[in-house]
């Protein structure tokens, strides 16, 4: 139900962030412009018994709406059941921060497991925004990108990282945004934007340079099958371009969450 919530205002700002529109005030319909009421702005349930038309106008609403909605829900879903993440690999144990007797020492580790919760809920729904701005407006918001950097500095201090675990992330930021930085360079932003640039850097901060790299390395394999699969489709020629933000999200996602599951499956592929 929270996800359904979120995932409501999400559209919020995948909607408005990139017009520059204020996100406070009333929804209105984009087609007639008539403020909407409560009952019509219902996640799911107001799409469903409108059937899929606006109340006032009868414009076809988008099923993106709905869709980002079920999304949202099932990716919070999934973040709440699964257990404790670990940094790198390294053994997962929650931070014990010393606290003087047993039970305050799981208490601390309870509060710390809802902190990472919280930081991976505030990580996935800013992916979702970047996903569909990117896809939807070719804009990455920068609000959505400082988001995403904190949501991330907040996962790292739950995993408990000290100084220099923290440089080693800002170091691998640098190294995981630098191709990125270098197209954008040479083809002169044509081949990506400045925002993949900046959503590189804080995709290399959470994941650090290894996983940061294969994030990449996913974005650019799934981009390239879209590509020539809409190309053969003839929705896309040779030219045209297509935005590069929503598959640094499926590469952040894949690693974050299936990273096991990806490196077996490069090991039997490039069988190393
Ligand atoms: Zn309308």
């Amino acid at each position: 139900m929270l996800g359904l919530a979120i995932g409501s205002f999400l559209n919020v700002l995948i909607d408005r962030l990139p017009q520059e529109e204020s996100i406070i005030g009333r929804s209105h319909c984009d087609h007639c412009k008539k403020d909407l009421a409560w009952n019509d702005l219902m996640p799911i349930l107001s799409y469903v018994y409108l059937g899929a038309r606006c109340r006032y106008c009868g414009k076809k609403l988008s099923f993106v709406y709905p869709l980002v909605e079920i999304i949202t829900a099932a990716l919070f879903v999934f973040v709440v059941s699964l257990p404790s993440l670990n940094l790198r690999g390294s053994p997962a144990s929650l931070l014990n921060l010393g606290g003087s007797s047993a039970v305050e020492g799981a208490l601390l580790s309870i509060h710390v497991f809802v902190l990472e919760k919280l930081a991976l809920l505030g990580i996935v729904s800013m992916a979702i925004v970047i996903f569909f701005s990117d896809l939807k407006y070719q804009i990455i918001p920068d609000s959505i990108q400082l988001s995403l950097f904190a949501f991330s500095f907040l996962f790292l201090i739950t995993k408990g990282v000290t100084p220099q675990v923290f440089l080693a992330q800002v170091v691998a930021a640098f190294a995981v945004m630098l191709p990125i930085l270098i197209i954008f360079l040479v083809t002169r932003g044509k081949g990506m934007g400045f925002g993949d640039v900046k959503f590189a850097f804080s995709l290399g901060f959470l994941l650090g340079i290894v996983d940061g790299v294969l994030a990449l390395y996913t974005g650019f394999i799934t981009g390239a099958l879209v590509g020539i699969g809409l190309i053969f489709l003839r929705k896309k020629g040779l030219k045209s371009k297509i935005a590069f933000g929503p598959f640094l999200v499926l590469g952040l996602l894949t690693m974050l969450f299936f990273k096991n599951n990806i490196v077996q499956l490069l090991k039997h592929f490039y069988r190393f």
